[in-house]
């Protein structure tokens, strides 16, 4: 289509959205344009920002209609891949949240972030399966499965969704449940945004008021004892308790002991959902480790955001890399402190992160989201400094990873996959359930319109 004809085009658009639209050249465009996790540079023809599910509605037909890439983005902690020369559509700006306390339960849109939905909900004595990171979007991590603070006890996010109201790739409305559309309630549970773009999402609350959480730290000399005994005394906690272990670098003016500023450091995150058993879980650990600095403590589960320090760089474009592991050995845990003594900085933050619990009840994963059976899910994420580019650190990860051998099980982690790594989407699904992914697919986006994301095939 000619240039002039797009522009009528666009006029008539923005006359019919409640939100705006916004072109190249026009003010907040490079804003608008830019993801929050800066991986992805691009440069859309128009961007809609849209208020309501009519706008979204709207936007999907003239992306179709005039044959534009169309890009989705909630709160860009996931961009994989540019709309260049397309339409950009954001959604940061529908932040309605409404908690139902008849069904305990909170109906909200794609620009809620963890940390506003938590505000709410637990003004109201309620919690989600939250991520472990305040300005994540909610939607947008619950429908790549979502693995947060509490998931040995809740689960993946997914698991808690009631029901979506999703705009399919014709412009038209549905509400996908257990009793509608069954098929695409299945699927975006899990399978992110490859079947429409949910305009909202009702999810379970859980009742819990106060949760026992915070880090312990201990000093790199210590880091190959401690884990060895994090190891052995994690394998048998509750599911009320999930644990995270890091290896990262402690910023000189940091809030704790001289020991641990401006060094590389361990600690244990601990989420505890019973502030009763608390002390007896934490004591083993305490009295053959006392930690160098321990602010675990009876906190709201919003404030856990704060200890994920690799999360508080928005502006500065970070690369990651996540793979499930198959176990934590004396080995991975030399080889892990090796890293750390050598590699940290540039390499940010290593993550361990427990799993298990309630991943391996047997009514989980009765969705798209595939639950893996590996014990630990491993994170490394290194940001570029004034002094490194990105493929300096991809590099530094990648070799990282690849000095650690044949220690992974191969599954693939949807929500942490990088654009680089579309080759790897049917491993977070497994064989069976990837093939459904790819029916249900082709029934409900048969031209692939959602194809900037991690994409299921046709
Ligand atoms: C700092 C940080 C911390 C994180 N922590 C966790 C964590 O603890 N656990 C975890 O599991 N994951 C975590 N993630 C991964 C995160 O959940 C995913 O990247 C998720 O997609 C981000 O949501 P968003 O709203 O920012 O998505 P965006 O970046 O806005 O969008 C990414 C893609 O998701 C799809 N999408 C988003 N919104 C919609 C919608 N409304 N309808 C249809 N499709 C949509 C689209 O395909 C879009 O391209 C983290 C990521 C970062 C950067």
């Amino acid at each position: 289509m000619k240039a002039v004809e797009l522009s009528k085009s666009i006029e008539g658009l923005t006359g019919a959205l409640q939100g705006r639209v916004c072109l190249p050249g026009q003010k907040n465009y490079d804003e608008l344009r830019t993801p929050w996790l800066r991986v992805i540079n691009q440069h859309p023809a128009l961007i809609v920002e849209a208020t309501s599910v009519s706008d979204i509605a709207a936007a999907v037909r003239f992306a179709r209609n005039h044959s534009l890439p169309l890009g989705v983005m909630s709160t860009g902690h996931g961009i994989v891949a540019a709309c260049d020369n397309g339409l950009l559509l954001r959604l940061t700006q529908m932040k309605r949240i409404e908690i139902n306390s008849q069904t305990n339960s909170a109906r909200l849109e794609p620009g809620v972030t963890s940390g506003e939905m938590l505000k709410l909900t637990e003004a109201e004595g309620w919690v989600y399966a939250a991520g472990q990171v305040s300005n994540v979007g909610v939607i947008g991590y619950t429908l790549g499965g979502g693995m947060g603070w509490l998931v040995r006890k809740l689960g993946a996010a997914c698991e808690a969704v009631q029901s979506v109201e999703v705009v399919l790739a014709d412009g038209s409305v549905v509400t996908a449940s257990a009793q509608e559309n069954a098929d695409l309630f299945w699927a975006v549970r899990g399978g992110g945004g490859n079947f429409g773009i949910v305009a909202s999402l009702e999810l379970n609350l859980v009742p819990i008021k106060t949760i026992v959480g915070g880090e312990a730290w201990y000093s790199l000399s210590s880091a190959r004892d401690v884990m060895r005994y994090y190891r052995d005394w994690s394998a048998d906690l509750p599911e009320d308790t999930s644990t995270v272990l890091r290896l990262m670098a402690v910023e000189p003016n940091a809030d704790l002991p001289d020991q641990l500023r401006g060094k590389t450091a361990c600690a244990i995150g601990i989420c505890h959902a019973n502030p009763e058993t608390a002390d007896a879980m934490l004591k083993p650990l305490f009295s053959h480790h006392p930690p160098l600095v321990n602010n675990i403590k009876a906190r709201q589960l919003s404030e856990m955001a704060q200890f994920d320090k690799a999360s508080h760089l928005p502006g500065a474009p970070t690369y990651g890399h996540v793979e499930f592991l198959k176990s934590l050995s004396n080995e991975v845990i030399d080889k892990l402190v090796a890293v750390a003594e050598h590699s940290i900085p540039p390499l940010m933050q290593i993550e361990v992160q427990q799993l298990g619990g309630a991943l391996q009840h047997s009514n989980a994963g009765q969705c798209a989201f595939a639950p893996s059976a590996a014990p630990y899910l491993l994170h490394l994420v290194t940001p570029v400094t004034p002094k490194t580019t990105l493929e300096d650190v991809a590099k530094a990860t990648q070799k990282a990873f690849a000095d650690l051998g044949d220690v992974y099980t191969g599954e693939a982690n949807y929500n942490f996959l990088r654009g680089d790594e579309q080759f790897r989407v049917p491993k977070a699904f497994g064989e069976e359930k990837y093939k459904r992914l790819r029916e249900i697919k082709r029934r409900f986006d048969s031209e692939n319109l959602f194809h900037l994301n991690l994409n299921i095939a046709l």
